[in-house]
């Protein structure tokens, strides 16, 4: 990260030590957070209160000094962190922990709730000099009377908008009522709701404000988009979005956690690097999630606000509102997860146009106007994947001499062609796909003209592509094939109690059968299980392909049902996919 204050580490007096392990991190200059609050905690002996955004470098301003003034021979907890979940929590241990690589004898314990609380308490027992908690595991250890903080002289709130929202306002009371009156406390927040006033009021002795940004302000390396569309259209022009962002790295924010599952859903069968992080994960299955997304093995993670508070990941390049939130300071922190460490970022919102209103309220919380943006047509999008396959193609570098043994046959049989052709061939092995998806596309920016060319879209194309997904998608459940010919009825043995729905059925639908979709017709959800109906030419091996699938671990079991009320076993049919 690069400022244009013109101080150095080494200039704030901090140890030796500490200066070379920044420099092994290759931290050239301190950022402005770094500035002001080193000095503050090293020379000063008021409590401080700190606004800045994540990612401004805070972990380093308060952790540098916290392990300057350590002493490594008194074997007590002398520094104290709180933090709103388990994810900060083992961020900043290892942050903490790498600026102390050069120091000796420090030991720094992360002590968080989703894992045994047995080898925290061996580790406490052991003798540490710096804790870093979430406050209930720490108040839960407290209460056992398995941890002395009678020795700590600084005390850390990092995130503290992030904990009273969380709810941890009791745990915090207990845990600082633990420590000494001396001590001092720093407190960090993004953002200033009176929930925290309250906490700084409450604990903290006239403290210092120090101000990085503005009061409740975004980052400014964020840049606000707005698309405007008709709620059906959401996620169509989602996937537009995407479809021009081939490198995007980035969170698509949902409000609650079916709203999550389902778009994630959707993303993935429709062939999208993306996955779900919501409350109803476990640990384990949170930690696998999040481990994909860091290692840029998925590239988009659809979340909930909740869910995915302490993913620390600085080089997001966009976050989308798949959805605004209620609360302004939520889309403060949704788009403060962008634009950190001093690159750019984008944070895109998606509204239909009665929530335009509330466009306005954000621009005045980020203090910044939103670049209205339309969502790209059909031809924009397939001009953009195709400059990304022509990219790919000329990178590709062929390996001359391992294609050398099949020349003969690959000079065979393409020797006839010629130049145009060739490269004609080429192109349209990925990018029919595209062209298919958007022939016709209809224009989806709410105030389009009539959309007779929609109205094409949906049903000259057989119900297949962009928006017959779209349709399916946002209107719930699938129009009734009646017209189509006959139906064939599927059980499949998962319900409402397995968290069936609609969109996941339909996902696991789209994965058994890649290519053109089926036609369907009703989705009904049970307690235990669910019928589909699909056009009986669509359905001969259907069965058998969802047979293969399973679903929360859950393996699916499909099986032809007859009629309500007319009991006829289905008549089996041969698949026949392009009708
Ligand atoms: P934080 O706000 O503590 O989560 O830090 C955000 C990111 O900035 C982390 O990846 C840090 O490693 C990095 N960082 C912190 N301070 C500096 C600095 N002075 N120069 C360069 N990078 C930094």
């Amino acid at each position: 990260m690069t400022t244009t204050i013109a101080t150095t580490f080494k200039d704030f007096g901090l140890a030796p030590a500490l200066v070379q392990a920044v420099t092994d991190l290759k931290f050239e200059t301190p950022t402005p957070v770094q500035t002001k609050v080193i000095p503050a905690l090293l020379k000063g002996t008021r409590d401080l209160v700190a606004l800045a955004q994540t990612g401004t470098g805070k972990t380093a301003a308060f952790g540098l000094p916290l392990l300057h003034l350590t002493d490594p021979a008194a074997n007590v907890p002398q520094a104290l962190v709180l933090c709103p979940t388990r994810e900060l929590c083992l961020q900043i241990t290892r942050d903490l922990t790498s600026f102390a690589k050069h120091l000796r004898g420090i030991r720094i314990l992360a002590i968080y709730g989703g894992s045994p609380i047995d080898p925290q308490l061996r580790a406490l027992h052991r003798g540490v000099h710096i804790i870093v908690a979430t406050p209930g595991r720490l108040n839960d250890v407290l209460r056992r009377k398995r941890a002395d903080l009678s020795g700590v002289q600084r005390v850390v709130l990092d995130e503290a908008d992030e904990m009273m929202s969380m709810g941890f306002e009791e745990d915090l009371a207990a845990i600082l009522t633990e420590t000494p009156e001396t001590s001092r406390t720093l407190l960090f927040s993004a953002t200033m709701p009176r929930a925290v006033a309250t906490i700084a009021n409450k604990y903290m002795d006239d403290p210092e404000e120090i101000l990085v940004g503005h009061r409740n302000s975004g980052s400014d390396t964020v840049r606000h988009e707005c698309y405007v569309v008709h709620a059906p259209d959401r996620y169509a022009a989602l996937r537009r979005i995407l479809d021009c962002l081939p490198s995007i790295y980035g969170i698509v924010f949902c409000r609650t956690r079916i709203e999550t599952q389902e778009v994630a859903a959707h993303l993935e069968a429709d062939g999208y690097s993306a996955e779900a992080l919501h409350g109803d994960l476990n640990q384990q299955q949170r930690d696998r999630v999040m481990h994909a997304f860091r290692v840029r093995q998925r590239q988009l993670l659809v979340a909930t606000d909740v869910a995915s508070r302490g993913l620390d990941v600085t080089d997001l390049t966009h976050v989308i509102n798949y959805n605004l939130p209620d609360d302004p300071d939520l889309y403060t922190h949704r788009s403060g997860r962008t634009g950190r460490a001093g690159k750019e970022g984008v944070s895109i919102v998606l509204a239909n146009s009665r929530e335009a209103y509330r466009l306005r309220s954000l621009e005045a919380v980020v203090r910044k106007p939103f670049v209205h943006k339309k969502v790209p047509t059909g031809r924009e999008v397939c001009e953009a994947q195709l400059q990304v396959l022509l990219d790919r193609v000329k990178g590709l570098g062929a390996d001359e001499k391992r294609l050398a043994p099949y020349w003969p046959t690959i000079e065979a049989s393409l020797s006839s062609l010629t130049r145009e052709e060739l490269m004609r061939c080429l192109v349209a092995r990925d990018f029919d796909r595209f062209l298919s998806d958007y022939d016709k596309a209809p224009d989806l920016n709410a105030g389009a003209p009539e959309r007779s060319s929609r109205r094409e879209g949906r049903e000259g194309r057989d119900g297949r592509g962009e928006s017959n997904r779209r349709e399916r998608f946002e209107r719930g459940a699938p129009r009734a094939p009646s017209s189509q010919g006959a139906v064939t009825r599927l059980q499949v043995n998962l319900g409402r109690r397995n968290g069936m729905t609609p969109p996941v059925l339909m996902s696991i639908l789209n994965r058994a059968t890649p290519g053109p979709m089926l036609r369907m017709g009703r989705i009904e959800i049970m307690e235990h299980a669910s019928v589909i109906e699909v056009f009986a030419g669509d359905t001969s091996d259907l069965a058998q392909r969802l047979n293969q699938q399973s679903y929360d671990g859950r393996q699916i079991e499909a099986k032809p049902v007859g009629r309500p009320g007319r009991g006829g076993q289905p008549r089996p049919s041969r698949r026949e996919r392009e009708s």
